[in-house]
């Protein structure tokens, strides 16, 4: 396993690569992209908006975009930001979670995105399908929220479809942000349109969760469209995240708390999250970020360091310090919880877990793993 030289984005990340420097992806983005201002950005932003115009009518049925919404911090960001400073009309689109997972905070938090004006559309998959497709995907995958990662992508470009909305807004760009190279286009950091070679919606494909639908309708809830219905369509997806000057985690917290949305304050030893401002609109997030360490040797905390390393905020030393303490965590109490969902044993929880740890970089114990790396430096597995 090695270290970039410059974050802490390790070489077992899906879909990494590092240059001859050994430098990683998203870090080598971000030099070159300070180069390339997020003004110019946003001028291009513009630009591309205007031509996609003069191709396609994009104000149909009162909207001419959408925004793809989660009741979290950067949702709240992005909606104002498209109407106030693009000054569009967005179609707020929401895969929410069944009742059961939704935290309350979830629940106000989109709440609030109606209160400050917009027309928003809540698609909830069926509750006993997600669960069993949940239970499914930690079974197989290691991963308890796959099918409903995949619900979130897809039901934002069916909504288009069936409302004739061209225009989606995506807020960050996986290949600057975290370093998904698939996804990641040089050429244009504002293309959206290579979304669906995401990790999260390629890796394993679809058919696993065939035997747990019981209608053809409800697999049409976690079907990415097809390249040919995008196209047939003229459905483009552009991110927003570059062309501000001050997106991160850090800034669209701020800014979104200013406007209405609740956090999680001083529970990151529960939850693990140091920001207290991601995936708020549920608990289960926080498992996959747990067996995302063990599969990897990283976890959410190396994802949100990494970024303020970048942008020069912390040294890669302090990184590694909360790196340290926060990768991995996940309170008992959440996991409890999940397995009342999804009606297994605890003891069955780590016996499933166990199957994902990479031994290669941890030592294997009854419940949780003692990693074998020290964070930050390169290991010969
Ligand atoms: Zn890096």
């Amino acid at each position: 396993m090695k270290y970039c030289k410059s974050c802490l984005t390790t070489s077992l990340r899906p879909n990494s690569s590092f240059n001859k420097k050994g430098i990683c992806v998203a870090c080598e983005f971000s030099s070159q992209s300070n180069s390339l201002s997020s003004q110019t950005h946003l001028v291009r932003l513009k630009e591309k908006i205007r031509l996609l115009r003069g191709q396609v009518k994009l104000k149909l049925n009162n909207y001419d975009c959408i925004v793809g919404v989660s009741g979290g911090k950067d949702s709240t960001r992005q909606a104002l930001w498209v109407r106030d400073r693009l000054k569009m009309r967005p179609l707020l689109v929401c895969c929410a979670y069944p009742p059961y997972q939704m935290t309350d905070i979830g629940a106000s938090n989109l709440e609030n995105l109606v209160k400050h004006g917009f027309d928003l559309i809540v698609d909830t998959p069926a509750p006993k399908t997600s669960r069993d497709l949940s239970k499914k995907s930690f079974v197989e995958f290691g991963n308890v929220c796959k099918a409903s990662e995949m619900a979130l992508f897809a039901s934002v470009p069916r909504i288009a479809i069936d409302f004739d909305i061209k225009l989606i807004f995506w807020g960050e760009n996986p290949a600057l942000q975290v370093g998904d190279s698939l996804t990641g286009e040089l050429a244009d950091p504002l293309d959206g349109n290579n979304l669906r070679y995401l990790n999260t919606l390629v890796d394993g494909g679809e058919d696993w969760m065939d035997e747990v639908f019981d209608s053809v309708h409800k697999k049409e809830h976690y079907k990415y469209p097809s390249l040919q219905e995008y196209e047939r369509r003229n459905i483009n997806i552009i991110y927003l995240g570059p062309a501000w000057d001050d997106w991160s985690n850090e800034m669209n917290s701020t800014f979104a708390s200013l406007h209405g949305l609740t956090l999680r304050p001083n529970e990151e030893k529960i939850t693990g999250d140091i920001s207290n401002a991601s995936m708020i609109d549920e608990e289960f997030t926080n498992i996959n970020m747990m067996i995302k360490y063990y599969k990897y040797g990283f976890g959410r905390t190396t994802d949100l360091v990494n970024e303020s390393i970048r942008k020069n905020e912390i040294s890669r030393e302090e990184g590694i310090e909360l790196v340290k303490l926060y990768d991995g965590v996940c309170d008992d109490s959440i996991i409890q919880k999940y397995c009342k969902y999804i009606e297994i044993s605890v003891a069955d929880f780590w016996k499933y877990t166990n199957y994902w740890i990479n031994d290669r970089i941890f030592t294997k114990t009854e419940k949780r793993p003692i990693p074998k790396f020290n964070v930050g430096e390169d290991f010969n597995d």
